[in-house]
């Protein structure tokens, strides 16, 4: 078979060791490495993604060289022997299946969010609460030693490596950055000074472990921070731990304080890869490119072009843990494409849950949600192909269930068919893509255009057709009352994102929760802004990598439309956004001058405009339009009428259609899951 992506699959000699292929699977913290007791899940997690033609390395989470450096005080830390066999099962169950796997070693330094954290100087970091205490020249070096104790532990443990974490602003950073690093004794001022830290862990790490073990840096190329290290500064740094012994070089691209995006949806396909391109001409180590690469033919292309020589993906793999195997087998049309959403992965982590995956809820359930043949095949109906019908479809389906989806529309995909409209969003497709796919593969019966009445409903669940019946009709916008709704300015979202009713220049949009910021991200959008060096502009990215941090001043479009944004509660709009991505969207509109108001009364709309009280005070708005944003109700005209009687248990509603307050898709999707996972 003629591979589609030679590049991809060329092996890659360490001297010591071959890795079969150029992908990396990245460090991503899931929550499971922070209790021993989880020890068994994370195997079988990492398991399922070495299995047959996984990625040629995988690297852990992120695990503490000591209780000072964990990310909260319970975090999970390898500093002593009786800790070793919790690993090995980790590390038993990636080499059954043939695969190599790397322990991330990170220190959070002033990141930590603990009473005892440690860093280069007492310097707060403007995203947490604590202060760190500045060590002294001993406690540095116990810090050195615990780094080297931990790569040891995890190579009797049977890594095959250890990544040492020195980028995304965390304890090395902190050391390495003036920003940070205030000190003025040998470890701090001049660069040599402020890189001993990070030197003297790789060469000692290396003393201790040995040739024959895999060291990868993890290296901040660009750290999108005020006075952060200059590209001059972070070539030095690659050479010197080239040069006492590390393997690889992974890319790091940005601080978690950075107020650039550097992983949402909306940062452009391979936004970073001119860092590592650049890094190569100072090195002679592999070095990896990485952040917002998910798919192969992205992937071979970069490789191609000598940008990197591996390409590390971490959320790609909470997708579709068999990415490698599919492209492998040129069946890149049926990877479940990460979207870069945050919702169920980092969000989640943020929120002190474990992690999961909004297009993939197995992803670190892969011990409690199966999706096992059946030997009863049964004849399901599902109504409604928004993303809960889809996922209980597709996996009912792929169970060895008859399936039969009808939808009324033309177009699959329900809200996400509105989703992937919106500037940055394009990625939403892609999921629509996989389903597509999978309703072909596992021959789901697809019945388009076709609405099911009341009475049909009543039949399905009351006849012989079938065995169970899932409705998932989602949702519809929310009709709200002030007097003059129905005035020739006002229009919903699904009128300007679905029907293209065209939108005058100045905009009010009532609602201000996820639909709203993204109406006015979509109203705001101008066609160049997804071209890299526009988004590097508009962000204010050194093109060349050459200024501290990367950043040069920031240079935004004229806005295309003046935009007020609106809510009745008095907190801050953009509150119920994703954690991880809602200041992206908020510091999008800001740089647009979108007027935010909140605690805002609405009085009425004529030929004038929007008439308001804000807190109390009366104000008219003067727009062209105003754009109803206002959350939704459940689509349930069909089910409030349907009697079931003793049907009961075969009945099913799942996703808005059940509960529309706050949807979202991550629950619909996991709501399908689990249903199709029982039937
Ligand atoms: P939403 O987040 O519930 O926001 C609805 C907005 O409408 C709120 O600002 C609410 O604020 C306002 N509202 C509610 N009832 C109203 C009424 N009767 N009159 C006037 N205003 C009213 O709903 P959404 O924006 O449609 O988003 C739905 C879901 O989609 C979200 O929960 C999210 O999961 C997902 N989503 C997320 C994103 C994202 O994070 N970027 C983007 C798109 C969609 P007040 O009640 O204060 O006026
Ligand atoms: Fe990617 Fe979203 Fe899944 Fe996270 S939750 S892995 S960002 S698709």
């Amino acid at each position: 078979m003629r591979l589609h992506y030679p590049h991809l699959f060329t092996p890659l000699d360490l001297g010591y060791t071959t890795l079969k292929n150029r992908v990396l699977m990245g460090s991503m913290h899931t929550g499971l490495e922070d209790n021993p007791e989880d020890y068994d899940k994370l195997a079988a997690y990492f398991a399922e993604r070495a299995r047959g033609d996984g990625p040629s390395l995988i690297v852990t989470g992120g695990i503490s060289p000591n209780v000072a450096g964990g990310i909260s005080a319970s975090s999970g830390v390898l500093n002593a022997a009786e800790i070793v066999p919790h690993h090995q099962k980790i590390t038993d169950a990636v080499h059954r299946e043939n695969g190599k796997i790397c322990m991330q070693i990170l220190h959070t330094g002033r990141y930590g969010y603990h009473d005892g954290i440690v860093s280069a100087s007492s310097i707060k970091a403007p995203i947490n609460q604590y202060i760190p205490r500045a060590l002294n020249e001993d406690e540095i070096q116990k810090e050195i030693d615990d780094f080297v104790n931990c790569a040891v532990l995890a190579k009797a443990a049977n890594y095959d490596g250890v990544e040492i974490m020195a980028s995304e602003g965390y304890f090395i950073n902190q050391f390495l950055s003036q920003r940070t690093n205030k000190r003025q004794d040998r470890w701090g001022g001049c660069f040599e000074n402020r890189m001993r830290l990070a030197v003297e862990i790789v060469e000692n790490t290396r003393k201790a472990v040995g040739s024959d073990f895999i060291i990868i840096f993890r290296l901040s190329l660009m750290d999108l921070v005020e006075g952060g290290c200059c590209w001059e500064e972070v070539a030095k740094l690659a050479q010197a731990v080239e040069a006492v012994g590390v393997s690889i070089i992974n890319s790091g691209i940005g601080w978690h304080e950075a107020r650039i995006p550097t992983i949402v949806t909306s940062v452009p396909a391979a936004a970073f890869t001119r860092a590592s391109k650049k890094l190569k001409e100072s090195v002679s180590i592999p070095v990896i490119a990485t952040n917002r690469i998910n798919n192969p033919q992205i992937a071979e292309e970069i490789l191609q072009r000598n940008d990197s020589d591996m390409i590390s993906m971490a959320r790609p793999f909470l997708a579709d843990p068999h990415w490698v195997q599919k492209a492998r087998e040129n069946k890149s049309d049926e990877i479940n494409t990460c979207i870069a959403c945050n919702q169920a992965c980092l969000d989640q982590i943020f929120s002190g849950k474990t992690t999961s995956c909004l297009v993939n809820p197995r992803a670190a359930r892969e011990t409690e949600l199966n999706y096992h043949v059946t030997d009863r095949p049964k004849k399901i109906a599902v109504i409604g192909a928004g993303p809960a019908g889809l996922s209980v479809s597709t996996i009912a389906a792929l169970r060895g269930h008859k399936v039969s989806l009808f939808e009324r529309s033309s177009d699959l995909g329900g809200q996400f068919q509105m989703a992937q409209r919106i500037p940055g969003k394009a990625d939403f497709e892609e999921t629509l893509r996989y389903y597509r796919k999978m309703i072909e593969k596992h021959k789901v019966v697809l019945h388009m255009d076709r609405e099911i009445t009341a009475n049909e409903l009543e039949s399905m669940i009351h006849g012989s057709e079938y065995d169970e019946v899932v409705v998932s009709t989602g949702v519809q916008p929310r009709s709200i009352d002030i007097e003059g709704i129905n005035h020739r300015s006002v229009l919903t979202y699904p009128e300007v994102l679905l029907q293209d009713k065209q939108v005058g220049k100045r905009v009010a949009i009532i609602g201000a929760g996820g639909i709203g910021f993204d109406m006015a991200t979509f109203l705001l959008a101008h066609k160049e802004d997804a071209e890299l060096d526009q988004w590097y502009r508009q962000w204010g990215i050194d093109p060349k990598l050459e200024s501290p941090g990367s950043l040069i001043p920031a240079q935004v479009k004229p806005p295309k439309r003046h935009i007020t944004l609106l809510q009745r509660k008095s907190t801050k709009p953009g509150k119920t956004l994703g954690k991880t991505t809602g200041w992206v969207h908020k510091l999008h509109l800001e740089k647009y001058n979108v007027r935010m108001l909140s605690d805002v009364i609405y009085d009425r709309i004529d030929d004038l405009g929007l008439h308001i009280l804000v807190g109390g005070k009366p104000e008219l708005v003067e727009v062209d339009n105003i754009i109803i944003c206002a959350g939704q109700v459940s689509n349930d005209s069909i089910t409030t009428s349907t009697t079931l009687g003793g049907k009961r248990s075969s009945f099913h509603m799942i996703g808005g259609v059940a509960l529309a307050t706050e949807l979202d898709a991550h629950r619909a999707i996991l709501q399908g899951a689990e249903l199709a996972a029982k039937l």
